[in-house]
């Protein structure tokens, strides 16, 4: 896999995000780990304008190795998830109004829809702290567990996977779950899966969407 396909990849997901609404402005990032290295969006620059050049590349421990742009400001939080998590191969960070309702609220999602499950059995909440900080990358990595994603307190929605396609799914279904609770709460109670039905769609969500031959195949 050389960089060029990988860069293709990141931009062909981030048009998405902003095509499906997970984002506003450049809000947002994106990155894949391929072996020693780590290749993640340019900081501050508009989706659309995006080609493969300008995609950074890191070493493992997130230095900037001066190839593509100035890399994404979160590149912290990126380079400590994929130390603290080896099975995660791609990481996608977003804006999505409904995660950042109940990150604002510091409300976790419970299961009150199967595609809760494409994170785990909930979606815990990571505390507040400045973006691009390494305090914000130690908050996500002490409650990231073994989820698939993350609330970030007063921020927005880290998703992660084996290939970009699982972390990018993750991120569309949680918003679309997160908004399904958010208008659920404000008619009643919502009833949520017991610990068996979550945890038998914890177990076949995986194959669904995780065991893909390539980083972003289908
Ligand atoms: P970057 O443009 O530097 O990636 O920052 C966007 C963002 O979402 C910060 O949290
Ligand atoms: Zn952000």
């Amino acid at each position: 896999m050389n960089k060029k396909h990988i860069s293709e990849q990141i931009i062909k997901y981030c048009l998405k995000m902003e095509k499906d609404g997970l984002t506003s402005g450049t809000g947002g990032n994106i990155s894949v780990k391929n072996e020693n290295r780590i290749y993640i969006t340019p900081s501050g620059i508009d989706y659309s304008e995006l080609i493969p050049e300008y995609i950074s590349e890191l070493d493992e421990d997130g230095n900037f190795l001066g190839i593509g742009k100035r890399p994404s400001s979160e590149r912290e939080f990126h380079s400590k998830i994929y130390k603290t998590r080896p099975d995660v191969k791609s990481i996608v960070h977003t804006h999505s109004t409904y995660a950042c309702v109940l990150g604002c609220l510091k409300k976790e999602l419970p299961p009150v829809h199967y595609l809760v499950a494409s994170a785990g059995k909930k979606v815990p909440v990571a505390g507040y702290a400045g973006f691009g900080t390494k305090e914000l990358a130690d908050e996500i990595c002490s409650v990231i567990s073994d989820s698939n994603a993350v609330f970030m307190a007063n921020h927005g929605l880290v998703s992660v996977g084996k290939t970009l396609y699982q972390a990018y799914s993750t991120a569309l279904y949680i918003e679309f779950v997160s908004k399904v609770y958010v208008i659920s709460l404000s008619c009643g109670k919502p009833f949520e899966l017991d610990e068996n039905e979550i945890a038998d769609a914890v177990e076949r969500i995986d194959s669904y969407l995780g065991s893909k031959k390539n980083l972003w195949d289908k």
